[in-house]
């Protein structure tokens, strides 16, 4: 294209017949444009079918996974309530045995760990039964908060907080959004641990989908994801951590699917990552 053009320039300065030349050079140039727009508009069409196909892909492996973690969750949970009971039936007349005190109290909190486990599986299977209310999210933040407050203390973790004034109420089960955030504060602490900041931002949006949300970003200045790695994040038992489990992300979705909110990550290796989850805004203003 450039050669043609650079070639009847010259040919034309020679020939004289600068009208018709131009107008060719015209032609070719808009016919180059259009082609090039074509093939443009071409591989983003393909890029998005890719995408949608990914996405597919994406959510019949959640489906599949959920259904195997309902059903294996479920079948645990009833032994391990019995076991949970029968040990503090145990506890109240072991008497002053320190020795049994201690064992009964390790095993209670092997029981309750793996309780939380299987309740973990079932949120991601969204098979818990919510108690949903109209609420402040900046309260159940700082609760959240307080929960790993000695961790942030210990890992030299410095909490940047900026709650924006006039934030809308949302309809939640606030001690399942505690748990999202737990989770959240967790993984970004064990994401820095050399140290960092923690960045709780909470703020009015008119996304996604042009409807008011309440939009909260959890950021960190850890590790980072890997690009390859994003999309497992979510994934049941995918863990990069040696004594993770795996769970946490994929309980959170759980929950925040039941709450109807959406979330999207945005990670850097090196620099750390953020966590953007947006909540439909129950009414305009809370009072
Ligand atoms: P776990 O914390 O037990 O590994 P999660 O489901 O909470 O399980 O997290 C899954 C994986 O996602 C983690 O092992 C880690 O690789 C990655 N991840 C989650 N949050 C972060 C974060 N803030 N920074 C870096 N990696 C993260």
């Amino acid at each position: 294209m450039m050669m043609v053009v650079i070639y009847w320039t010259f040919d034309t300065v020679a020939s004289g017949q600068i009208l018709t030349r131009i107008l060719i050079t015209a032609l070719v140039m808009t016919y180059g444009i259009f082609t090039q727009s074509l093939i443009n508009s071409r591989n983003e069409a393909l890029a998005e079918k890719d995408r949608t196909r990914q996405q597919l892909i994406q959510a019949e492996k959640l489906a599949a996974l959920g259904a195997v973690a309902a059903g294996v969750a479920h079948e645990v949970k009833n032994p391990l309530a019995i076991i949970i009971q029968g040990i503090e039936y145990l506890k109240s007349s072991l008497g002053s045995d320190a020795g049994l005190l201690d064992a009964s109290s390790r095993i209670e909190k092997s029981a309750l760990r793996a309780d939380n486990i299987v309740k973990g599986l079932l949120g991601y299977a969204r098979q818990i039964t919510l108690k949903p209310g109209e609420g402040d999210i900046v309260p159940v933040i700082e609760e959240s908060l307080s929960f790993v407050e000695h961790q942030l203390k210990d890992g030299q973790i410095r909490v940047e907080k900026h709650f924006a004034p006039d934030l809308p109420v949302v309809i939640m089960d606030s001690n399942q959004i505690k748990q999202v955030f737990t989770n959240l504060f967790m993984n970004a602490i064990e994401a820095m641990p050399e140290g960092g900041a923690l960045g709780i931002r909470a703020e009015t949006a008119g996304i996604p989908e042009g409807r008011r949300h309440l939009k909260i970003v959890v950021s960190d200045t850890g590790v980072g994801i890997p690009a390859d790695k994003m999309r497992n994040v979510f994934d049941p038992f995918f863990t990069t951590k040696v004594s993770g489990r795996g769970l946490g992300l994929s309980a959170m979705l759980g929950i925040l699917r039941s709450h109807h909110a959406g979330i999207n990550i945005y990670s850097e290796i090196g620099r750390g990552s953020t966590f953007r989850i947006y909540f439909p805004a129950h009414q305009a203003v809370k009072k």
